[in-house]
């Protein structure tokens, strides 16, 4: 038999962001649902002919969501609280929806379920929540009508579920808690999944396949168990009367090596292990504990999470040892490939020598279809293979020149270039004198709503319909609104929008050297959200100032203190595609250096607070513990020093965390060094302030008080009781009020009624302190 090529996911958001445009015109009353549903057909009908033509083998069915798999997945399972059910929508998609986003309106007025980040992805999932009236039962033919919509197509799919063990661990009570998994909720998610394996039997399905992500993670007392009750039912189910399904246990984004041993003798028909981020510690596995007969192991040598073109040779290496353990080996996409943009087609802005460096999903399948058939051929025809030639190629070392002078910079950095004097305790007091701000002073995080008018009128200049002048007199007319905006509703510390960003990375990325950019390589963040991160291509320096202008115009407006507003080295690399051939350690200094000089140029235009956004930080901590120090914070967190360790003790440095899931490395947050740090807190329990008491946080904190990422409007009462419930955890003199996001994606009917209000609920609870 040959290889089998296998792709574990393909993104749906489409090629020109199809999915995007509709949905969002449905909410706007602009599309019909049916317009949505024919978007989605099409889409999949599209993707799956795709990969049927670039010769994959087993093409993923269910992959295709109008959310969230997470979302859907839950939804399959019938785990749909109670108050969204009481909105009584005549259609699925709509609740769907209000569980995503929430919703206010005739129906009622939900906020939407909490939403994290997948594993150390920027996909963001939404957390199911399982209370006690929770009824576990299969509740949607999606996965079937999937696949049966594309076997009308003459393609027979494999189709993806997220296995329940993931599930259930990354679902949470409503209390945001882990959930205490008993037995009768085991057994009824285990049928469910029996039932729906069994299902796939009887319709003739191949191979149906189990993401089960959270098998890369340490395991906890029971984890072990639990994985064996839930796979022993669901294996038991796979001879169906009509047929029998094959089962395959796909994990990614690390290795498993501490139950790969129980998932071999479970009997799996396929183990999709990662040969990128777990390569070692997996291979090992397989050495020691072999592979059964009756076992394809499914090799993840495709990074589905970076976009440089696969090394042939190297795969075609981890292959050919696997073949020395067993027969059946498959070639497959480490991960989904939801992660990386859809094709370098249209990528005309770069160079065909420059792009042909890249694969995107549409390329990848190429490279897995290249690789199976490669790896099926012997020595000697893989001598004259074109395509294994013409990717060699690509890695002769030719493909970019080093930069000395950022070398010779970061050789001369000794240890104090990463302490910042004098002490925070000291500099807090230098600061409040400066100033004079009030208790619980109010900010946002930077960005105000980036309106139609803002967009197109960026647009105007890229195709040059106005000019640089007309645009940068447009920029300085949002300033002075949003400036007087915010002065008159009493916000204390301002900021001057960000309306001259589109992004804050790529922004930055196009004043740093090193930088390459897209036209269409989006990646979908959440829901409807894109993100199109830019290339690191060569070393990294600062190639003018950056946020300098803006920064002291908008200061120039006000009496009030306007915040600087940059990103952080570790963001920006982590939202970027970073290059494979130096460590990011590497590339983080670099940048750590460049935003180092903007730092000091906006304090010597008179900045006296300057916010480093580290959105990202948390987002690549490694799923592992016992990688924790030794492979990211031990130089992500000096990283960011180096960035502010410059400035004067008077300059007060914030920083800003999306996500509050840091409890357990909230050492590392308070050596970060900051003054100040603001993070999400809103969707979601506010364990993080327990764990600040604890460990004697020293940087002030300003939690989330409400969330950005819905569109309703938190009354002044709620948000009164948001800061109180915040002030029971921490104390009064440390703790700002912030929305827990930037709030470029909102829209200004939402985002003034909103800060008016938090701006009254501070002043409110200021009377009481
Ligand atoms: N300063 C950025 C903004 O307000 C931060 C965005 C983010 O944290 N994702 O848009
Ligand atoms: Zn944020």
């Amino acid at each position: 038999m040959s290889v089998l090529a296998s792709v574990s996911g393909f993104p749906r958001i489409g090629r020109d962001r199809e999915l995007k445009k509709v949905i969002e015109a449905y909410w706007k009353g602009a599309a019909r649902l049916d317009d949505v549903r024919e978007t989605g057909g099409s889409l999949r009908s599209a993707h799956w002919k795709l990969q049927a033509d670039a010769g994959i083998d087993l093409i993923p069915s269910n992959d295709f969501s109008y959310y969230d798999q997470m979302l859907d997945t839950a939804i399959m399972l019938n785990v749909i609280p109670q108050r969204y059910r009481r909105l009584a929508f005549d259609n699925a998609e709509d609740t769907l929806f209000a569980m995503a986003r929430g919703y206010q309106g005739p129906q009622g007025d939900v906020t939407a379920l909490p939403m994290k980040k997948w594993f150390t992805t920027n996909y963001h999932y939404l957390v199911p929540e399982i209370d006690s009236t929770t009824q576990i039962r299969l509740n949607s033919t999606k996965p079937f009508d999937e696949f049966n919509e594309a076997k009308v197509q003459g393609i027979d799919t494999k189709p993806v579920l997220i296995g329940p063990y993931t599930f259930l661990k990354l679902a949470r009570n409503p209390q945001a808690e882990e959930l205490e998994l008993d037995q009768g909720l085991v057994d009824a998610v285990a049928g469910v999944y029996a039932e729906i394996v069994s299902k796939f039997a009887s319709l003739g399905a191949a191979w149906l396949q189990f993401d089960e992500p959270y098998l890369v993670l340490d395991k906890e007392d029971g984890d072990e168990e639990l994985f064996k009750a839930l796979y022993s039912v669901i294996l038991s189910a796979r001879n169906g009367a009509d047929g029998s399904v094959r089962i395959l246990l796909n994990t990614y984004f690390g290795h498993i090596a501490d139950i790969y041993e129980t998932a071999s003798l479970l009997g799996f028909d396929g183990i999709g292990l990662d040969l990128n981020e777990g390569r070692e510690e997996n291979l090992a596995a397989v050495e020691r504990f072999g592979v059964p007969q009756s076992t394809t192991i499914f090799a993840g040598v495709v990074n589905g999470r970076n976009i440089w073109r696969n090394d042939y040779a190297t795969s075609l290496g981890l292959i050919d040892a696997l073949k020395t353990k067993t027969g059946n080996v498959a070639v497959a996409t480490a991960s989904s490939l939801l992660h990386v943009p859809f094709s370098t087609e249209g990528e005309t802005g770069l160079k065909p020598e420059v792009r042909k460096h890249f694969a995107f999903a549409v390329e990848k399948l190429g490279e897995v279809a290249d690789i199976a058939a490669l790896a099926d051929a012997d020595d000697g025809t893989r001598k004259v293979s074109k395509a294994l030639a013409a990717n060699q190629a690509l890695f002769d070392g030719s493909r970019v020149a080093a930069d000395k002078a950022v070398a010779e910079r970061l050789n001369a950095l000794d240890d104090k270039d990463f302490v910042r004097q004098p002490a925070r305790a000291e500099r807090r007091k230098v600061q409040h004198d400066q100033l004079g701000l009030p208790e619980l002073p109010t900010t946002t995080i930077g960005s105000f709503p980036q309106t139609r008018e803002v967009r197109s009128t960026r647009a105007k200049l890229r195709k040059g319909e106005i000019s640089q002048d007309e645009y940068d007199q447009f920029i300085a007319g949002q300033i002075d609104q949003v400036i007087d905006h915010q002065e008159r509703i009493g916000l204390d510390v301002l900021v001057h929008g960000e309306f001259e960003r589109n992004d804050m990375v790529e922004y930055f990325g196009q004043h740093l050297n090193g930088y390459l950019f897209t036209k269409n390589a989006w990646v979908q963040s959440y829901g409807t959200r894109c993100v199109k991160p830019p290339i690191v291509w060569g070393d990294v320096s600062r190639a003018e100032p950056i946020t300098v202008r803006w920064s002291k115009y908008a200061q120039s407006r006000t009496k009030h203190v306007v915040k600087g507003m940059l990103t952080g080295p570790v963001t920006i690399l982590n939202w970027s595609w970073p290059r494979e051939d130096i460590s990011n350690e590497l590339q983080t200094q670099q940048l750590a250096l460049a935003i180092r000089d903007e730092v000091l140029d906006l304090e010597a235009a008179g900045i006296k607070v300057i916010q480093i956004d580290e959105a990202a930080l948390r987002e690549k901590l490694p799923l592992r513990r016992s990688d924790w120090h030794k492979k990211y914070l031990d130089w992500a967190v000096p990283a960011f020093r180096l960035v502010h360790s410059g400035v004067k003790p008077e300059t007060q440095i914030h920083t800003h965390m999306c996500y509050s899931e840091f409890n357990d490395i909230i050492k590392d947050i308070d050596d970060m060094d900051a003054d100040v740090i603001s993070f999400e807190a809103s969707r979601g329990d506010l364990v993080v302030l327990d764990a600040i008491e604890e460990a004697n946080f020293e940087t002030e904190v300003g939690p989330g008080v409400y969330d950005i990422h819905s569109p309703r409007i938190p009354s002044t009462d709620e948000l009164v009781e948001r800061i109180h419930a915040i002030l029971k955890k921490a104390d009064a003199g440390r703790v700002w009020i912030n929305p827990d996001c930037g709030l470029k994606t909102r829209g200004n009917e939402e985002t003034w009624p909103s800060l008016e209000h938090m701006v009254e609920a501070a002043k409110k609870v200021r009377t009481e302190l």
